[in-house]
Order: C-alpha cells, then sequence, then structure tokens
C-alpha cells in the first residue's frame, strides 16, 4: 500500500499571496505537527519565484513551485493536471484548499484525479488521536447544525471557509526549502480559455476579507435605503452585504449576495437589516461570531441567531446608529 505523508496547502496568489493562504498554513502547520509529517506548500503561476520566497517565513517546510507561462492565469485543466502530478509525486495525507472560487473549482477535480472524496467549507478541522485521521467539520441544515466528516480514502482533501482559522503569522527566522517542481503542460489538455478579466469594481473592503458587514434584505425596499447601509458600514469600516432578493433586484450588485449561491463570511461583526433569515441566508453568514438583527417583525427567523436584536422600522433605527456612531468618532 502506498504510504501517505504531508499535509500540503495548495496556495491562491491574488496579486500577493491571499489571506485564505496564510489561514490554511496556520491550521496546517498544527495537524502537521499533530502527525509528526512535515508541512508543504504548492504555489503555481508563471514567475513567481518572489511568492515561493516569500512563503519560506509563512512556516512550511517546503515550498513546491510550478512555474510555466501556461499558469499565467488560473486555469482548471491545467491546475488540476500539475498538481494530480505533484501529490502522485508526494502523496500527501491530507491537502487543504481555501473555499473560495479557486478552491472549489479545482478542489472536485483533483478528488475525482486521485479517486478519492472530498469535504468542502469545513470551519474546524482536527487530527483523530487514535485513527491518525482528519476530523473534518463543516456546517449542515443551513448553518443549523455541525457534522464532523472522516475519510477513510487517501488523501483527505478539504475546503476551507474563509475567516474561520486565524493566519499565521510573518517569521523571518522561520527556514524552509523551495523545491522546482518540472512538469511540462501539453496546451492540448488546456480546453478553456481566459479570453477577459474584468476586475470587480473596488468599492472599499472585499466582503470575504472585512471584519464587520452591513446587510441589506427585501426589507430595505429600494436602492435609496442601501444608500443608508452603505453610510453605516462605511463609518465601521466595514463591507457592504445582501440577502438574494435585492441582488436579483439590481438594488445591490450581485457580489453582495451573501448565503447558499451567494458568498460564505464569517465576519466578527454582521448586522443583518431587514433580512428574514431564510435558511439559503444563514448558510452564508450563521458562523459569524456577533450578529446583529434590524427587523420590525419580531417572530422573524433570524433573531434565533442574533446575539442581539432591535425590534423596528430600520428607516427609524439605522439613522439612530448612524449618529451615535458618528458621536463616538
Ligand atoms: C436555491 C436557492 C438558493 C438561494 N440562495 C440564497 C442566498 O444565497 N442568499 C439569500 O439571501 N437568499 C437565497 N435564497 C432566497 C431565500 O430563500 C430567501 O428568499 C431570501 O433570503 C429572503 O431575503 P430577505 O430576507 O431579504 O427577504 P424577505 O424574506 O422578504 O424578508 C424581508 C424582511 O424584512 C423585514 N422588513 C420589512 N420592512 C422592514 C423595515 N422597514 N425595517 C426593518 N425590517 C423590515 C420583514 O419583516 C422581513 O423579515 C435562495 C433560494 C433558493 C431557492
Amino acid at each position: 500500500m502506498d504510504e501517505y505523508r504531508g499535509v500540503l496547502v495548495f496556495c491562491e496568489v491574488e496579486e500577493n499571496i491571499a489571506p485564505i493562504t496564510l489561514e490554511l498554513l496556520q491550521v496546517g502547520r498544527k495537524l502537521a505537527d499533530d502527525l509528526g509529517v512535515e508541512l508543504l506548500t504548492v504555489v503555481l503561476g508563471s514567475d513567481i519565484k518572489r511568492i515561493a520566497d516569500e512563503l519560506v517565513y509563512f512556516g512550511p517546510d517546503k515550498v513546491y513551485v510550478i512555474d510555466d507561462p501556461l499558469l499565467k492565469s488560473y486555469n482548471g485543466d491545467a491546475c488540476t493536471t500539475v498538481l494530480e502530478r505533484l501529490c502522485e509525486a508526494l502523496n500527501p495525507d491530507i491537502i487543504l484548499f481555501g473555499q473560495t472560487s479557486v478552491g472549489r473549482d479545482l478542489a472536485p477535480r483533483l478528488s475525482f484525479r486521485l479517486k478519492t472524496r472530498l469535504t468542502t467549507d469545513c470551519i474546524d478541522l482536527s487530527i483523530d488521536q487514535d485513527t491518525k485521521l482528519l476530523l473534518q467539520t463543516k456546517p449542515v441544515y443551513g448553518g443549523n447544525a455541525l457534522a464532523v466528516y472522516v475519510c477513510e480514502v487517501k488523501p483527505q482533501i478539504v475546503t476551507v471557509r474563509s475567516k474561520t482559522m486565524s493566519p499565521i503569522a510573518y517569521d523571518e527566522n522561520r527556514k524552509g526549502e523551495v523545491i522546482e517542481f518540472d512538469t511540462e503542460i501539453d496546451e492540448l489538455i488546456i480546453r478553456t480559455t481566459v479570453i477577459e478579466k474584468v476586475k470587480e469594481e473596488a468599492t472599499g473592503i472585499k466582503l470575504e476579507d472585512a471584519d464587520i458587514i452591513v446587510s441589506g434584505g427585501r426589507g430595505i425596499g429600494g436602492p435609496d435605503g442601501f444608500e443608508q447601509i452603505e453610510e453605516l458600514s462605511k463609518l465601521l469600516g466595514g463591507a457592504v452585504g445582501a440577502s438574494r432578493p435585492p441582488c436579483d433586484l439590481g438594488w445591490a450588485p450581485s457580489t453582495h449576495q451573501v448565503g447558499l449561491t451567494g458568498k460564505i463570511v464569517t465576519p466578527n461583526l454582521y448586522i443583518a437589516v431587514g433580512i428574514s433569515g431564510a435558511s439559503q441566508h444563514l448558510a452564508g453568514m450563521s458562523e459569524s461570531k456577533r450578529i446583529v438583527a434590524i427587523n420590525k417583525d419580531s417572530k422573524a427567523n433570524i433573531f434565533k441567531v442574533a446575539h442581539y436584536g432591535v425590534v423596528g422600522d430600520y428607516k427609524d433605527i439605522l439613522p439612530a446608529f448612524i449618529k451615535k456612531l458618528g458621536e463616538l468618532k
């Protein structure tokens, strides 16, 4: 039987190392130490030596680099193939991806190629001391319960929700090895081409990275109401989110949607304004550290997950919030 060893973290790069990678390296380091194995990371791209060298200071024992002009922008076909080859060479026991658009595309493809399984959207990971298997905790039933999964097929592959693990700190004293993994990419395997990249309009902090999110729902009543949501979020240094109806109705961009078919967020503070708390919305925000709900219906489901609730019309409550915050500042 093949021997599986090591914890491999897939490094995502935006312009620099993506925040999710630092979170994965932190939990990966703990898992590797608990198993007494090496922490490995892999970075794919074109001209990425700088990123590979920098990664060493975030704790992996080995950084594998796959540098190829064909990997300049993300391509699922090429990335899956080179990762498959790397995994066949390394035989990692555990592979960690972020629950991001790249992770959600790549992890299922790689699991299929390696004939193993995948647990998505984990919020906690640990090692079972008896079996040495990975305990994979994830929210189920729209965030109303937590389930712990175990995969007896190796490698054990998971995606991890952002902001559920603390990021590893930079330490210049760390030493790790940077290894170039040579592998040829045949252009014929690439069946998809990036025609154009449209950068999301930079309107402050990204939803996934925000510590504070103020979200509006159908109860906001129209685009004008979202101006107040924007004002409050700016004062708090946060980001604006929305439930699905405001996005469908064009009151908010679709990139703001939080929930099952939107973004999954875990900020320190989530303020839900005029949102009823449907299970599909809760699936995207119920793991937030503190939830404040503002709703005129005292029986709204959102109050079941909220730590603090304000019953009333947001048109009265938000201006009072904004005024008070202005005074405190
Ligand atoms: C397959 C599928 C996927 C879905 N994915 C998502 C998803 O990703 N994200 C998502 O959000 N939804 C999603 N939905 C939709 C979801 O089921 C709900 O319809 C939606 O979340 C409801 O949004 P809401 O709470 O803003 O609106 P509503 O349910 O209409 O609630 C509006 C709330 O505003 C309150 N309100 C009204 N006026 C005021 C006021 N003046 N002041 C204060 N409160 C007020 C009301 O009391 C009410 O509670 C999905 C549905 C399906 C079927």
